[in-house]
């Protein structure tokens, strides 16, 4: 039976130096804010941040300079997300950007493609947004409906995208579209970037519970889309969607998107800590210090060039666990009143009420469930 093996590895780079640069620009750059503002930051746009992280280097730190990128290796890219994702920076408007898209470019796009796009969007000035998910297919994926069909224009896309995080901002969609007429299930899939600015596209907001405005239906009418924005091989989106998914799932971002509330609560509790917050503070900090080592070494899988899905899906799960559960435990160790106008109680009323979607996006627990179940060889 194969089970989560932790990789040790080196860093062939000084993280301490890392580490120390990003720091000074979060000081520089990051106003103070209050713990709310710091929760699940890489879900917060802020063009402005993420252009000036750009000028700094940190967006497409790995990608080839010609490319526009910096070189650097994933592993210094870790830490910098790791950092800025502690700090509570808003990432959001570049994160599927510097995630997915010049990644997905640099696997399957052209030349072409990679020299037109990547350069923008490690400059932060070209953002993208991910359409796969449509009603009636989310965990089931491979039941989408959106289709294609080729004309002498190029393709003419039909269908309906939703839950598509950052939308309303983004200039290009990355869909997975059905190409193949009578195709089902996996076959007959392709990846297009597709230009939200095109006539036919509407892309209408979701509000979500807290009145928040990240997520977005998109409507797709007669879109007239050129041949040159395939991403790949036609009918070969399957599996370009699945190898994203270990990149997609494994990062910090899967387990950071409490932290605030744990520092916040730290703080609140410094002066004088009853044993029972010392308790919970160092068993919290040791789940959270276990998560962290089970995320980069399948971030160093990933960097030799492995697919660690399996291990993916362990991270992804486990970490949601984590940051759903820590509100509610801090909240019944912390007996308080949600209405109080404290950073505390700002920060746990936020979380109780968005935490849910944080099993949700990127994957349900059932769905990482079952894909863990099989890995270990189980049916
Ligand atoms: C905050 C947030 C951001 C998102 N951003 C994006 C985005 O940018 N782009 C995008 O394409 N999508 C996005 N999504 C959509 C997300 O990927 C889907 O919500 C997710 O895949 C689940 O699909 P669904 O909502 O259709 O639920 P369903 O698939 O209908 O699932 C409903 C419930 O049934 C369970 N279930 C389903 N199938 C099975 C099964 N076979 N066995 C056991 N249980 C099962 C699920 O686990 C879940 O609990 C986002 C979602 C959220 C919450």
């Amino acid at each position: 039976m194969q089970t989560f093996s932790i990789r040790s590895f080196s860093t062939p780079f000084d993280a301490a130096a890392t580490r120390a640069s990003i720091r000074a620009f979060l000081s520089e750059h990051q106003p103070p804010g209050r713990a709310d503002d710091r929760c699940n930051s890489w879900a917060v746009p802020d063009k402005a941040f993420s252009q000036a992280l750009a000028r700094a280097g940190y967006v497409g730190m790995v990608w080839p300079k010609k490319y526009g990128g910096g070189e650097k290796h994933p592993l210094e890219r870790y830490v910098v997300l790791e950092e800025l994702l502690a700090a509570g920076a808003p990432v959001g408007m570049h994160w599927i950007a510097d995630r997915q898209g010049g990644p997905l470019l640099l696997r399957y796009g052209t030349k072409e493609q990679c020299e037109h796009f990547m350069p923008a969007m490690a400059r932060a000035e070209l953002f993208t947004c991910i359409g796969m998910s449509e009603p009636g297919s989310g965990s089931d994926l491979a039941s989408v409906r959106t289709r294609g069909k080729r004309d002498k224009n190029g393709w003419v896309i039909n269908g309906q995208k939703v839950w598509t995080t950052n939308a309303h901002n983004a200039h290009y969609m990355i869909a997975l579209v059905r190409t193949v007429e009578g195709s089902e299930r996996q076959e007959g899939l392709t990846q297009f970037l597709i230009d939200l600015s095109l006539p036919g596209v509407t892309v209408r907001p979701i509000i979500d519970l807290v009145g928040g405005h990240d997520f977005n239906e998109v409507f797709l009418e007669d879109v007239i889309v050129p041949d040159d924005m395939r991403v790949g091989e036609e009918g070969h989106g399957w599996k370009q969607v699945t190898a994203e998914l270990s990149l997609e799932r494994s990062g910090p971002e899967r387990y950071l998107s409490s932290l605030a509330l744990l520092l916040e609560f730290i703080r609140v509790n410094s002066k004088s800590p009853s044993s029972q917050s010392k308790s919970l503070i160092g068993k919290l900090t040791a789940e959270l210090w276990t998560l962290r080592q089970m995320s980069m070494s399948t971030a160093a899988k990933l960097a030799d060039g492995e697919d660690p899905a399996l291990e993916a899906a362990i991270v992804k799960d486990l970490g949601n666990s984590f940051e759903q559960e820590l509100p509610r435990v801090l909240q019944a160790s912390a007996d308080c009143d949600l209405s109080s106008d404290t950073d505390f109680a700002r920060a746990l009323a936020l979380l109780l009420q968005v935490s849910p979607s944080f099993s949700l996006r990127g994957g349900t627990r059932e769905i990482l469930r079952g894909i863990i179940a099989r890995g270990l060889g189980l049916r």
